[in-house]
């Protein structure tokens, strides 16, 4: 097979590795792109978009089954719903593959070359991929690992048999009846929450005090509440140890430190995921590290010159509009524009029941900082759309400080509220003052009113509470 020889090469052709090459390709450099897998990387093929249809299958299940259950105050009423899962999974199936096509299509008009294979590095300017017909060797003058990340295994709980991750989670063909979600983070909370609503009896078990421990406790309090009412039962300061021989029980230190047995037909393991920099040729570049990912400076650069890292596999946030945004930015330096990473918030959405959207600081970050800061905060239960739609729980709460009054975070939590992130990112990215929110139209009736509230509520003139 003829050696390729390009001016950019793509390892991973995740969020962050596609969008990269698209914009590559768009900016006249010869770029190839390789992956082992369809385009499009965990996000599209077994992350956020197959999660995203699965929690709408569950919700639209969940909705019916309350209509169903005669307990509803609109006066509808319904059959009790049944669920084909192969058929969700069927549909699922179908949105990812109109987008990883799409993706390919992309890369195509881009003109960017993809390899489909397991790249390996020989050096830092030349990587070997085992392709269907053989291997294919690929210089590069720059290249860019977009490798991502995959889930962590506990040493306890290896997957297989009852034991699974997100991956298999996704793709089950019916619905557990009893199911022990471990790690109470995103995807044990998203997913746990989606099978409780199509029928399963979920259990979670959460190492930390609190489920979602990334946020605050007034963020999530809304979250628990509504575990509870879905009868999911949550066990924090609980550690998951093993499988008892027989298999199919899972062993949990509970914050006692008794332990307690969970017989589970499924045992679904989210404890967190891991860079994919390791069985690849990578570590022999000796590049330097950041604990388990690859250290990288405001330009996406590496320790070796000419090399890129973006993504998952250069740690936290792991999350695809991150990834996106650096391999944006790095195709433009690779073209010569003058670029550094200068962003002043990523959004983390985290789409529970309700969900959860948080920009910038939160009061808690401001401590750490010691900025004398304003809080305002308005409740969903004063917004008339939250009531029509029996979304009450949940609120909005800006952070700005005492001083100017430039917004530095914004978090809800709230029905839909997902679709708010963009107006919070975009108030912090321009630098909004209070004033700027409050001074904005925000169309009625809407849950956004309640971000303009929670603006004139910590200018101290709230209109509606
Ligand atoms: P990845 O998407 O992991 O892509 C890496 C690619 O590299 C893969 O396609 C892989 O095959 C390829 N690869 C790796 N090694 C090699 C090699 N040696 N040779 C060739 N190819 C290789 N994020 C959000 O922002 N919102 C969400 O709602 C969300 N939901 C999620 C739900 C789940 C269940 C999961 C698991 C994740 C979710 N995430 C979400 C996280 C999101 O998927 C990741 O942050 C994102 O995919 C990271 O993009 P990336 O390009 O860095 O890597
Ligand atoms: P996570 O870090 O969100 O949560 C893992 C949880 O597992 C933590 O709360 C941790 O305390 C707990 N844990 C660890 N070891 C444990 C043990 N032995 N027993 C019990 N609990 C234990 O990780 P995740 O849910 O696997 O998700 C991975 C990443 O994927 C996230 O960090 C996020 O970046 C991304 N993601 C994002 C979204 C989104 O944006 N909506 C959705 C899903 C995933």
């Amino acid at each position: 097979m003829k050696d390729i020889s390009c001016k950019l090469l793509v390892i991973g052709a995740g969020p962050g590795g596609y969008v990269c090459a698209i914009r590559a390709g768009q900016l006249g450099l010869d770029t190839v792109i390789v992956d082992a897998n369809k385009p499009g990387g965990t996000c599209l093929n077994v992350g956020c978009i197959p999660s995203k249809a699965l929690i709408h299958a569950a919700e639209e299940y969940d909705r019916i089954a309350h209509l169903a259950s005669g307990r509803n105050a609109l006066g509808i009423t319904a059959a009790k719903p049944a669920i084909d899962l192969t058929q969700t999974v069927a549909w699922k199936d179908t949105v990812v593959g109109r987008l990883t096509n799409g993706v390919s299509g992309l890369l195509k008009r881009a003109k960017v070359k993809m390899v489909h294979g397991q790249a390996r590095f020989r050096d830092g300017k030349t990587v070997e991929v085992d392709t269907e017909t053989g291997r294919q060797i690929i210089r590069a003058e720059t290249i860019v690992i977009a490798t991502g990340s995959a889930p962590v295994e506990l040493p306890g709980l290896p997957f297989g048999g009852t034991v699974i991750s997100s991956t298999e989670a996704l793709s089950l063909t019916e619905v557990p009846d009893r199911l022990v979600v471990v790690g109470g983070g995103y995807i044990g909370l998203e997913l746990g929450t989606a099978f409780s609503k199509l029928g399963a009896k979920v259990t979670i078990v959460e190492a930390q005090a609190r489920i979602l421990p990334q946020y605050d406790g007034e963020l999530t309090r809304p979250v628990s509440k509504r575990l509870q009412a879905l009868g999911i039962e949550v066990m924090t300061g609980a550690k998951a140890k093993g499988l008892t021989k027989a298999g199919g029980t899972l062993l949990v230190e509970t914050a006692s430190g008794s332990e307690a047995s969970l017989a589970a037909d499924r045992i679904l393991v989210t404890v967190g995921r891991r860079p994919v920099t390791r069985g690849w040729g990578m570590e022999e570049l000796v590049l330097d590290m950041d604990g388990p990912f690859i250290r990288i400076d405001e330009k996406c650069q590496t320790s070796m010159r000419g090399i890129y890292a973006i993504g998952d596999v250069t740690g936290e946030p792991m999350l695809a509009h991150r990834a996106s945004a650096q391999g944006e930015m790095v195709a433009e330096i690779v073209a010569g524009h003058r670029r550094v990473w200068d962003k002043r918030a990523i959004p983390a959405v985290c789409f529970t029941d309700p969900e959860i959207v948080a920009v910038g600081m939160s009061p808690d970050d401001t401590q750490t900082s010691g900025a004398d800061i304003r809080v305002g905060i308005f409740p969903f239960s004063a917004n008339g759309r939250a009531m029509t739609t029996f979304a009450e729980d949940g609120f909005v709460r800006v952070v700005a400080r005492a001083d100017n009054h430039l917004v530095l975070g914004i978090q809800a939590v709230g029905q839909g509220i997902a679709e708010l992130s963009a107006a919070f990112g975009l108030a912090i990215e321009m630098g909004a003052r209070l004033e700027d929110v409050a001074g904005t139209i925000h169309a009625h009736p809407t849950r956004s009113e309640a971000f303009q509230e929670a603006a004139f509520k910590a200018l101290g003139h709230p209109l509606h509470v």
